[in-house]
């Protein structure tokens, strides 16, 4: 099965406690399309500038990812930069720069209409919303943004949530998005906005789906996966990205869609989250293996096995 993502691809300048990369490979996109290789077919949809060059393409072609999707154009590519100085969880962002973005009309290569899975990842919601309805026989659509379109671009923002099954997005955005700061009421809020399933990310503390009414004050189906203990995160960006791409990935590569291939979607989320954040920018989900994902997928249920 292939999943069609689109979302950004970018030039990231990063500061961690671990140090600072200027102008890697970055975007939601690039992390989700990384991470999904491992299970599924991907085909990406964006757009880039003169500045990205056959060094990044590589990335996407040695992981047998399908770029017919990335478009080129005359210009700068999208750049953002942010640091993890005060909160490893939670990037502070210090430019954001849409460039060609800002121009982009998404076109879906023929060869790609055929994807029975389609992910929004983050990016302008109008995009989102114009990729959504060029594929209206995707059988599963999933999709991600950012509190800097849940701030100003809240109305084309609502009119995406109501094209998607599944909206994984962080913690503090599900509380900004719904106005709550309650978890499960504001889960609870944006389930009402469309998506089937709401999965919440926590950062290193893991991942939480919501589907279903709520009862008794918990949402009525509820399911949370841990995140691995790491003793060092060098880099958390693309964490969330990564997470998504492990998760669908996963879901994607399944002949039978059960409640339980969402409880196994959320390990393999996990796992890639996990991966991602080892080394700086998307170095650590280059040269992964099946075999390591696998084993690691083992130490999570090592770790939240009772009996
Ligand atoms: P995350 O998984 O949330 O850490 O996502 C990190 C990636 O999101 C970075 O590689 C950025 O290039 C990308 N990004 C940052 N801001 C935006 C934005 N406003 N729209 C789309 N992508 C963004």
């Amino acid at each position: 099965m292939a999943i069609t993502v689109v979302g950004s691809v970018a030039f990231d300048s990063i500061e961690t406690p671990a140090g600072r990369r200027e102008r890697c490979l970055g975007g939601a996109a690039t992390y989700f399309s990384l991470a999904a290789s491992y299970f599924t077919d991907v085909r990406v949809i964006a757009v880039v500038g003169e500045d990205f060059g056959p060094r990044q393409l590589a990335v996407f072609n040695a992981r047998g990812i399908d770029t017919q999707g990335i478009e080129r154009a005359a210009g700068k590519s999208f750049f953002w930069e942010g640091s993890y100085l005060e909160n490893l969880n939670e990037a502070k962002t210090h430019a954001t720069e849409l460039n060609v973005f800002g121009a982009f009309e998404p076109k879906i290569p023929e060869a790609y209409r055929d994807s029975e899975f389609l992910f929004l990842a983050n990016i302008d919601p109008v995009l989102q919303r114009r990729v959504r309805e060029a594929m209206p026989n995707a059988r599963l659509v999933a999709g991600d943004t950012m509190n800097y379109w849940i701030k100003d671009h809240r109305a084309a923002l609502l009119e995406v949530l109501k094209g998607l099954d599944i909206l994984l997005i962080n913690d503090t955005e599900t509380k900004m998005l719904a106005g709550n700061n309650n978890l499960v009421q504001a889960a609870r809020a944006v389930l009402a906005m469309g998506p089937r399933m709401l999965v919440v990310k926590h950062g290193e503390y893991g991942a939480t789906a919501f589907h279903g009414a709520s009862k008794d004050g918990v949402a009525a189906k509820t399911f949370r996966a841990p995140a691995l203990p790491l003793e060092e995160v060098v880099d958390p960006t693309g964490a969330g990205d990564s997470f998504a791409g492990g998760f669908f990935g996963y879901i994607a590569s399944q002949s039978k869609i059960t409640p339980a291939t969402f409880r196994h979607a959320m390990f393999y989320g996990s796992v890639m989250g996990s991966f991602a954040v080892e080394r700086f920018g998307t170095e650590r989900l280059q040269q992964l293996s099946r075999e390591e994902i696998d084993h690691r997928f083992g130490l999570f249920r090592e770790l939240t096995h009772l009996d």
